[in-house]
């Protein structure tokens, strides 16, 4: 079988409220959906969904990376993963977004070859998927309310964004724990802290039962994740400062993380996302899969990947209640909160409209 078309596009719709976190905000989902064909009639769908201050892509240099790719990919066997990655690499360093969109394609074409849903084409046995749901930044009240209205919809996970101000982060979660009393409660500070400043935050954290803090520190500072981790009363997830299986085994080796959480748009898609998280897991890491704002393509390739791979003790695949994606996507999987359940169909299991 070989690879004998590669068609990209890009897709904008609008959140149903600005998503806020101390990185940045977002008021529209700009993501690149692609189309692998091949000779045998097969097509395969993947998706690529940058974010500019995380990694550095838009849709524009997605959709330009996908065609710096595309002579290499056209006469590839869509099972050449490997290689199709090295290829990849050569050409362009980075643009995980990009890479992502056309390795889910790949792994789409090889479950529905093999005739089998993804998931089980990865080895795994499960098929549903429990996702936490996301608070972004805003005023303490307003987020209690979605906490309590979260909790009330039936999720037993929430994440919490953070990391902006110090008295509205106390604030907001004495609130929220107030108004969901039942809930796993993790906090994203995406990047936002001192090495003071996330001490003094965990121990607050910690009175209210957290179970979780997300990147505490700058990307860059792997030194000072590992001193707070050794010194935080809650553990420590890290996002921002792993995007790679380099960066994971540096993670691991200094020993700066209890939780990895892989992000396909990070790593560039579910080849790589594998080599993490088997570096995490060798080394006792536990991991999270977390999204971009991804549609439903994206979310349903991540959650084959973690029902394929125990180590996935959290899944944070929440962007698809965020929009509204049905003008491009027709079918993807079933969703009664909190649950993500996948289909049988072959490979990711994705209609486009
Ligand atoms: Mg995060």
């Amino acid at each position: 079988m070989r690879i004998t078309n590669v068609a990209a596009t890009s897709v904008s719709v609008p959140l149903a409220e600005p998503f806020v976190i101390s990185l940045g905000a977002v008021d529209t989902v700009d993501t690149v959906l692609v189309q692998v064909t091949t000779d045998e009639g097969l097509t395969g769908v993947g998706e690529g969904a940058g974010v500019g201050f995380v990694t550095g892509e838009t849709p524009d240099t997605v959709l330009g990376a996908i065609d710096a790719f595309t002579p290499a990919l056209i006469g590839q066997n869509p099972f050449a993963i490997e290689q199709v990655h090295r290829d990849m690499d050569r050409i362009l360093v980075r643009n995980g977004a990009a890479k992502a969109a056309v390795d889910l394609a790949l792994y789409d074409i090889m479950g529905k070859a093999v005739g089998l849903p993804l998931y089980q084409f990865l080895g795994g046995v499960n098929s549903v998927v429990e996702t936490d749901q996301t608070i972004s930044l805003g005023e303490p009240e307003a987020m209690a309310a979605k906490a309590s209205s979260l909790a009330a919809k039936g999720y037993r996970e929430i994440k919490v964004k953070a990391g902006s101000d110090d008295d509205l982060d106390r604030d907001a979660i004495t609130l929220i724990r107030r108004a969901a009393p039942h809930a796993h409660l993790k906090v994203d500070a995406n990047q936002g802290w001192t090495v003071p400043q996330a001490l003094a935050m965990l121990a607050m954290y910690a009175d209210h039962g957290v179970g979780a803090v997300e990147q505490p520190l700058p990307y860059w500072d792997i030194d000072g994740t590992a001193y707070v981790r050794a010194r935080s009363p809650i553990p420590i997830m890290v996002d921002e400062s792993c995007f790679t299986p380099h960066d994971a085994s540096v993670i691991v080796r200094r020993q700066a993380a209890d939780f990895i959480n892989i992000k396909l748009m990070k790593c560039g898609g579910i080849y790589p996302a594998l080599q993490i998280n088997a570096i995490a897991q060798a080394a006792g890491v536990r991991c999270m899969l977390g999204c971009m704002l991804e549609s439903r393509v994206a979310i349903a390739a991540g959650a084959h990947l973690v029902a394929s791979r125990p180590n996935f003790v959290y899944a944070d695949l929440d962007s698809f209640n965020d929009f509204d994606d049905s003008s491009v996507v027709a079918k993807a999987f079933d969703f009664d909160v909190p649950n993500i359940r996948l289909t049988d169909a072959p490979g990711i299991g994705v209609t486009l409209v």
